[in-house]
């Protein structure tokens, strides 16, 4: 088994991180609260139900919103009760935590199922220079979303303007993938062998051991920041309700250094090893809960504690006032984000508030 070095657990540059996916899988089917909030998203369930010491799941109280269908009359913060049916993996609790400038506050910790409840996942790579886009998934390049169907494909040396591209048998028409469990691993690795340049690379959930649980730790209350936003890095900027870590961008030119493509799919996602199904695109899929007032539809929460909402609500139009980070503020939200366009590559551009020092969004340290 190859190990890589910690200080690359969590990039998104598809090197995998195998020990994990044993924890992961323990940890996914040992729920120790007998009330996760699986179930419980939408109904005003006021009861506090507690799940182990000092703590009680607040996830089913609050809105009655949550993955119903209605609308939303939108709130500031984060509110854990309007994650979809299933999206978590246990019932949020408040815990004490640490935010990067050393204060003290109260945090919710969330644990999301790692694969959405709403929407299946893939098709990522074509299979023969003649599939369509209707058989594939997407490649962000310079801000447009390409489909990386069969035209694409036998278009790549001229698109990056490299002979060196040649992602399929001139002879056969078939693509190289990586579709076996063994070779979609292997070619993610920092040290992947020669032989998977010129590889098309998609990894399943069923080739890494299913969906991984991710843990959050997020300020119950927004702490905006002192001075300059936080920088992205490699932190997750958030989760989404439906259950999908939401990523930092991926690391595209690392990828073409190696002469793949890792395509993602249409909902703007796709699978590593230890993080599992994960979003580096906006495009529509995780808009799962609409505003009453016309507002662009709420996504997720930031590990800042903002709201993460769509880039456009009815009127079909961003929002002119954002600042660096793609927040703003409005009367009845608060400061919120909206998320960038699909093909950027991100959702929010900074951290506005104060996140948890060590940071969220990782499998359980247990
Ligand atoms: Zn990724
Ligand atoms: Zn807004």
């Amino acid at each position: 088994m190859h190990l890589m070095p910690s200080t690359h657990a969590g990039r998104c540059s598809h090197r995998l991180l195998l020990p994990t996916l044993i924890l992961s899988l323990v940890v996914f089917g040992c729920g120790d609260d007998d009330d996760s909030a699986m179930d419980t998203g939408a109904t005003a369930d006021t009861g506090s139900d507690a799940v182990g010491e000092d703590t009680a799941d607040v996830s089913d109280t609050g809105a009655d919103t949550g993955g119903s269908g209605e609308c939303d009359p939108g709130a500031p913060g984060t509110r854990p009760a309007l994650f979809l049916d299933g999206s978590l993996a246990s019932g949020v609790t408040e815990e004490p935590c640490m935010l990067t400038n050393g204060e003290e506050v109260m945090c919710y910790r969330i644990e999301i199922v790692g694969e959405p409840t709403n929407h299946e996942t893939g098709p990522y790579c074509p299979r023969t220079i003649d599939d369509g886009p209707e058989d594939v998934g997407l490649w962000p390049e310079s801000g447009t979303l390409y489909d990386v169907d069969g035209a694409f494909v036998t278009n790549l040396a001229t698109f990056y303007d490299d002979p060196t591209w040649q992602l399929y048998n001139p002879d056969t028409g078939e693509v190289n993938v990586t579709d076996t469990a063994e070779s979609c691993l292997a070619a993610a690795m920092p040290d992947a062998p020669e032989e998977y340049a010129n590889f098309c690379v998609e990894c399943t959930l069923e080739d890494v051991g299913g969906p991984s649980v991710i843990e959050y730790l997020i300020p119950i209350v927004p702490v905006p920041r002192d001075g300059a936003p936080g920088e992205i890095g490699n932190t997750p900027p958030g989760v989404s309700l439906n259950g999908v870590r939401i990523e930092f961008p991926a690391d595209t030119d690392i990828i073409l250094g190696a002469y793949n493509i890792a395509p993602l799919d249409d909902c703007g996602g796709h699978v590593n090893n230890g993080i599992g199904y994960h979003y580096h695109e906006s495009t529509g899929c995780a808009d799962a809960l609409e505003q009453c007032d016309g507002h662009a539809p709420l996504i997720g929460f930031a590990q800042d504690g903002y709201p993460i909402y769509a880039m456009t609500g009815e009127d079909r139009v961003e929002p002119s006032d954002l600042d660096a980070c793609r927040g703003h503020t409005d009367d009845v939200r608060g400061y919120h984000y909206h998320a960038a366009s699909p093909g950027e590559n991100m959702f929010i551009g900074c951290f506005s508030g104060e996140i948890v020092d060590a940071g969220g969004g990782r499998p359980p340290r247990r």
